[in-house]
């Protein structure tokens, strides 16, 4: 059996390591005579898988003590809802930056709940850029100010934390988290869904710094509730104890191939060598994003023609490169080059491009 390189944007490629280690626990974790999947949550041996991946999730990207981190089923999606009827009063302003695709489902999520204000939009220029900091307009009375990390469809990213003084910061990080250092006490809050940078579809991550848990936000049930969830260290019902086992190898093995440091190295060498393909092929590859905020996650490029772009799609594939079609909204192609996609992959990527060029330029 050969494993492809995959480029899929999400769900995502596995460290094979993590995939291997699962498969021999599959039948009997640790000698207990069952898989982790078929044992109580509430038991000692899940309980310590669950501890283990917090504190090495905690360990990886530098959680400081006063920041709960919470792990919860479902997506992403679930939880760009939950951010309003958690923090905002019912009709109370907040501020979105959007800068693609997912800072507008963002807004889809809370607006029957809040009074959004769209503080900057990357649309009118086609999500090639951010705005410019300075041109944001901010509100005085925002519950938070929402931005989106990093565009997965448009392929934009923020190289810096903006600075915000209205509000706290709220990001989504689904697509780009810890690839890379980052100073979690500039945010009031980040998610995350697992299924890109961090682990399998299923289980969600939100980091949150405790002050914020004590908002009235709005009447919701218990479930929607972070501060109930961080109560019970995230066992207020049953979790998806698998995707949580999976998550915490996941982590484990970053931890050991050098932690966020040694990604964001690993990262940048990868889109490098990705988008100096695309920039030396003389126009035949093009992506568009304005080089200071191209993302090194998801390379979103184009070629001439949508039968070119349909036969590197098919020849891609059976060169044993996965998942190379762009997404819908956009067309083209996309590369995701997420930490668990070996250098090699990206190194195979651009011999393909350079040879499919010479073939088809
Ligand atoms: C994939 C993605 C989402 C949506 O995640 P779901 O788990 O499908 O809800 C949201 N934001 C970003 C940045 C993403 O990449």
């Amino acid at each position: 059996m050969t494993r492809a390189y995959n480029f899929s944007a999400g769900p995502a490629t596995l460290p094979e390591a993590v995939l291997r280690q699962a498969q021999a626990e599959m039948l009997d974790w640790n000698g207990v005579g069952a898989s982790i999947v078929e044992l109580s949550h509430r038991g000692a041996e899940f309980m310590a898988v669950a501890a283990r991946a917090e504190a090495d999730l905690r360990a990886l990207m530098a959680i400081p003590d006063d920041y709960a981190l919470l792990f919860m089923s479902g997506g992403a999606t679930t939880q760009q809802a939950l951010l309003a009827l958690n923090f905002a009063s019912p009709g109370q302003k907040v501020d979105y930056v959007v800068t693609g695709h997912w800072g507008k489902t963002a807004i889809k999520q809370v607006r029957p709940y809040v009074d959004v204000h769209v503080a900057a939009d990357g649309e009118p220029g086609g999500f090639r850029d951010i705005p410019a900091r300075d041109t944001w307009s901010l509100s005085e009375d925002a519950a938070y100010v929402h931005i989106t990390a990093n565009e997965t469809i448009h392929g934009v990213e923020f190289r810096d934390t903006p600075q915000v003084d209205n509000a706290p910061l709220f990001a989504d990080f689904s697509s780009s988290i810890a690839s890379e250092p980052l100073d979690v006490s500039k945010y009031g809050l980040i998610y995350a869904g697992a299924q890109k940078n961090l682990g399998p579809v299923g289980i969600s991550v939100v980091i949150v710094r405790r002050e914020l848990l004590e908002r009235a936000g709005q009447p919701r049930a218990d479930i929607f509730t972070y501060a109930s969830h961080a109560a019970r260290d995230s066992m207020l019902n049953t979790p998806p104890t698998w995707n949580w086992y999976l998550l915490g190898l996941t982590v484990k093995w970053m931890l050991e191939q050098g932690g966020v440091a040694e990604f964001a190295r690993r990262n940048a060498a990868k889109a490098a060598l990705v988008y100096g393909a695309i920039d030396g092929s003389g126009g035949f590859y093009r992506n568009e994003v304005a080089p200071a905020v191209r993302s090194r996650m998801n390379i979103p490029f184009f070629l001439p023609d949508e039968t070119l772009t349909a036969r590197f799609v098919t020849e891609s594939k059976s060169a044993g490169l996965l998942a190379l079609k762009g997404h819908k909204a956009v067309g083209g192609l996309r590369a995701s080059l997420y930490n668990a996609l070996p250098p090699e992959a990206a190194q195979a990527l651009v011999d393909f491009m350079r040879d499919f060029q010479r073939r088809n330029g």
